[in-house]
Order: C-alpha cells, then structure tokens, then sequence
C-alpha cells in the first residue's frame, strides 16, 4: 500500500467515528489562501495591517495547510524571514507553529473522544512528521 492510501485509510477509519465531517478533499479544487482580505489581516508579529496570509506547511503540503487553516497572518518581511528560515529566530519560530498546530490538531480529536494514540497517527497520516 502507498503511503497515500494508507493515510487515506487511516483518515476514513477516523471520520467513521468522529464528530466532524470528513472535509471534502476529494474534489481536488485548488484552495487558495484568502488573499482578497489582505487589506483586512494584521500581522501576528507586528500588528501591522496588510499581512500575507502563510501556509505553515509549504510544498506538497501547502494545500493541507489551507483546508485545515494551518496558516497565520505575516508582515511581508516577516512572511519573507519566515521562509528564507536562515536566522535563529525565523527557525524557532517555524518549529513553534509547526509544534502548535500538531498540538491543537490532536487536542481537537481527543477533546471529541478520539485516543490520543489515534489523534497522533492521524495527524502522522495528514503531515507525515511529528513535531512533539
Ligand atoms: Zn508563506
């Protein structure tokens, strides 16, 4: 079995018992992130308003970020320090986000009666990592 269709087996076996609908992915239209509002978001950092929405999980994974809202509000050159990920504090903080949504996703699950053990292998099926 691929690890897609694993994850996609774990993934339905969840939502068979879970309290949320099973998001629909299958349809495979392109999200995109909201950039109509930018006027409207403000910088978590800054406070600055005008930030870019970003994806906390880029690449093959931007689009889970999107669907699951994996994402947090930047000021354009803290939205660029975030990916260069070149300095101390833009790789602390990339963990950190990285470490708190993993920690909200599974807290969400378990608060529905999911087991933490189940919580942690869907968030391995949807992300692939774990951060805590
Ligand atoms: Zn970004």
């Amino acid at each position: 079995m691929s690890k897609e269709e694993k994850s996609s087996k774990v993934l339905d076996s969840y939502y068979e018992n879970c309290a949320f609908p099973k998001p629909k992915s299958k349809k495979k239209k392109l999200l995109h992130n909201g950039y109509k509002d930018k006027h409207e978001r403000i910088c978590w950092y800054t406070g600055r308003p005008g930030a870019e929405r970003h994806e906390i999980w880029g690449g093959p994974d931007r689009q889970k970020s999107i669907e699951m809202g994996f994402q947090v509000d930047l000021c354009s050159e803290l939205h660029a320090r975030l990916h260069a990920n070149c300095d101390e504090w833009a790789k602390t903080e990339n963990l950190k986000w990285k470490m708190f949504f993993q920690m909200q996703y599974e807290q969400k699950l378990i608060e529905s009666g999911i087991r933490p053990e189940m919580a942690r292998e869907c968030w391995m099926a949807l992300i692939g990592r774990n951060y805590l």
